[in-house]
Parts: C-alpha cells; sequence; structure tokens
C-alpha cells in the first residue's frame, strides 16, 4: 500500500548503471512523476522495456536527455519506433537533448519516418521547460560538451540528478536544498581521474554538502565499485543520508 499522496514527487531509477551495465542492471534512465505528470531523464540500453513495466510512454509529459553518451539514450531508438510505428502511433512526444541527437540516431536507424517524436534543443547554458506539473530546470556541467545536470520541482519538493559530471561549482548551484540528489559514483572510493570527467563518493559527498541537499542517492558505479564503502565515504564528506538507488524502488522526494 502507497504511504505518499497520490501526487508526491517520486523518481523510479529504470536504469542506475555506468556504461556498461550488469546482468541485473541497465543504463541510465530515471523515470520523475507526480499525479499524472511523468518525465523520463535519459535513456540508455535496458531502460525502455523497464519504462514498460511503469507506464505507457504515451503518457509520458518529455524525455530529457542530459548528454550525448550512448549509456544515456541508446534505448530512444526503440523509443521511436514505439511512438512512430506502434502502440505509441498519433500521441506525440517531445524529447528535449543536446543539439545533434535526432542525428545521432538516424546515423543508426536512418532517416525513415520517425515522425511520433519532435527533438528539442537544450538552450545552452542554462534553461527551464515545463513537463505537465514538473517544472524542470538545467545547467551546463563539465562533462562531455553539453552536458545538463537537470533538477525536477513539483509542489515545493525538488529531485535533482547530476547526470554525468566532474566535480564544479554548477551543480551545487542547481540543486542547492534538493529533497533528492542523485549524482553518479563512478570511481566509488578510487581516485579521481584527471581528463575523465566524473566523480568519486568523496565528490559526491562534497557536492551534496554545498547543495545542502535532504539526501544522496549514488548511481553508474562501475562493477568493481565496493559500495559500502562508497556511501560510508560519502556519508562522511556529506553528513546527510546515502544510499545507492535501487532499479525499480522508488525515492520519494
Ligand atoms: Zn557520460
Amino acid at each position: 500500500m502507497r504511504c505518499v499522496p497520490e501526487t508526491a514527487l517520486e523518481i523510479i531509477p529504470m536504469g542506475a548503471g555506468a556504461a556498461f551495465a550488469q546482468p541485473d542492471q541497465a543504463q541510465s534512465s530515471y523515470l520523475v512523476r507526480a499525479g499524472d505528470s511523468a518525465a523520463v531523464l535519459d535513456m540508455g540500453a535496458g531502460t525502455f522495456n523497464r519504462l514498460l513495466g511503469e507506464m505507457d510512454p504515451v503518457d509520458l509529459d518529455v524525455v530529457v536527455i542530459s548528454h550525448l553518451h550512448p549509456d544515456h539514450l541508446a534505448d530512444l531508438l526503440a523509443l521511436r519506433v514505439y511512438m512512430a510505428h506502434g502502440p505509441g502511433l498519433g500521441h506525440p512526444l517531445e524529447v528535449h537533448g543536446p543539439p545533434g541527437l535526432e542525428e545521432r540516431l538516424d546515423v543508426i536507424a536512418g532517416g525513415e519516418n520517425w515522425a511520433g517524436v519532435t527533438f528539442r534543443d537544450l538552450q545552452a547554458g542554462e534553461g527551464t521547460l515545463l513537463a505537465g506539473d514538473l517544472v524542470i530546470s538545467h545547467t551546463e556541467v563539465p562533462h562531455l560538451p553539453p552536458t545538463h545536470a537537470l533538477r525536477v520541482d513539483h509542489g515545493g519538493r525538488s529531485i535533482t540528478y547530476g547526470a554525468d559530471c566532474a566535480p564544479n561549482d554548477a551543480l551545487p548551484e542547481l540543486a542547492r536544498g534538493t529533497d533528492v540528489l542523485l549524482l553518479e559514483c563512478s570511481w566509488g572510493i578510487g581516485d579521481l581521474v584527471p581528463g575523465v570527467p566524473h566523480l568519486n563518493a568523496a565528490a559526491a559527498g562534497e557536492m551534496a554538502r554545498r547543495a545542502e541537499a535532504r539526501r544522496l542517492v549514488l548511481v553508474h558505479g562501475y562493477p568493481d565499485v565496493d559500495k559500502d564503502a562508497a556511501v560510508a565515504e560519502a556519508q562522511a564528506v556529506f553528513g546527510g543520508p546515502v544510499e545507492w538507488a535501487r532499479e525499480g524502488q522508488p525515492v520519494h522526494a
């Protein structure tokens, strides 16, 4: 039985793995919803089927893609087939993402009729878009340029997703006072890797501390990451509650 209001803001990880996932794990994708409003943030491989298990994609208000790495967008190929030639026919859907997203998909899928999905470029730097009753704010963070961290606000609550990123100042500003902060933890308790823009547990904890987030949820850990050690390290720096995302398990804002 649900013990939260039907309209409460929640995020359900469809996939919370890294660039190669695991037998019980998919790549990056997060369903955010409140009441009748729903948005998907990223759509990596193995996540469109998970989305179908949660809801009919025709009822989505928007899909937002943080950046053009394939583990954050691969299942858009399946989504386009569903919307143009499957049950989504006649239910237009907007996908917002970095410029060049549609062309990248066309290289793989070909340029036939994919009319069910309309692509919109995310404004450079920062911006805001509306998805039903959800307000989605985005700002660029250091990773594959451009990469956008995404914040979803609804009813005085918020969830912020850091996408992939190196430590930076923009993310704590976007995430200021957020209820749930999802941050990648690619390296666990390992060192940051110069020139490879990702976070480790200490850096994720520091981002959460600076943002004054209420709760930190770690995602995008590689298989060799010691998850318990990463939680302990992030928690020591952050000072608030830390956990790893569990696919299919909602986190309430
Ligand atoms: Zn990436």
